[in-house]
């Protein structure tokens, strides 16, 4: 499967602000857009930033594409799909991307980053209403039920996560540590996306 496989924080650098994509490193000294927030490359520190309205959609959508980590033909499947949906594509979108499973094994904080909860989903450590499924694009619903497969529980880093210190959890799940399971109690709204974000950019992008 098609992957993102360069560097995390160049990513970053290029949209001019932290993408909180390597999970606890993002929060210490190590975090490489704190020490040089520049653009990437030669001329990063140097380039204009432009103004355009094509830049701008551009940036916003990038940013939103590589905060969720999907590449750019099933992120652009996924805005279809939202366009279909009954409501406001742009948050129907939004909607659509926090129901992802990788995303969604990210929130009930069973992994550190999405990227570390694409991995582990791959690799078959999960199942959703009692059945293994190893695909992180795969939308869950309201009231499906997330959790960490028997096989898998008493793994080291599975351990670590029922030991270590409870994460805070959108209200959108309720998570129980102790079982590693956790429930989608209703559909993730609007206002449960908890980074600066202008859908209607995006919209504005994908209607040209
Ligand atoms: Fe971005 Fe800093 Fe995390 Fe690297 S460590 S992904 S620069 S927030």
């Amino acid at each position: 499967m098609a992957r993102y496989t360069d560097s995390q924080c160049r990513l970053c650098r290029r949209e001019g602000q932290k993408l909180f994509l390597k999970g606890d490193r993002c929060y210490s000294d190590k975090c490489s857009f704190a020490k040089r927030p520049a653009a990437p490359g030669q001329h990063g520190a140097t380039a204009k930033k432009t103004n355009s309205n094509y830049g701008v959609q551009l940036r916003e959508k990038q940013k939103v594409r590589r905060i969720y980590g999907v590449l750019e033909g099933q992120y652009a499947r996924c805005f279809a799909m939202a366009e279909k949906m009954p409501g406001m594509a742009g948050e129907n979108f939004l909607s659509l991307l926090e129901r992802r499973l990788d995303n969604v094994v990210f929130r009930m904080g069973f992994a550190n980053s999405r990227n570390q909860a694409r991995q582990l989903v791959n690799h078959g450590h999960f199942m959703v209403n009692g059945h293994k499924v190893d695909i992180p694009s795969y939308i869950i619903e309201a009231g499906d039920t997330v959790s960490v497969r028997e096989r898998s529980a008493n793994g080291a880093f599975f351990t670590s996560i029922k030991e270590g210190a409870k994460k805070t959890t959108p209200a959108w799940v309720a998570v129980d540590y102790e079982k590693l399971e956790g429930k989608v109690v209703t559909l993730p709204k609007r206002e449960d996306i908890d980074f600066d974000v202008q859908e209607n950019l995006i919209v504005e992008w994908y209607s040209k």
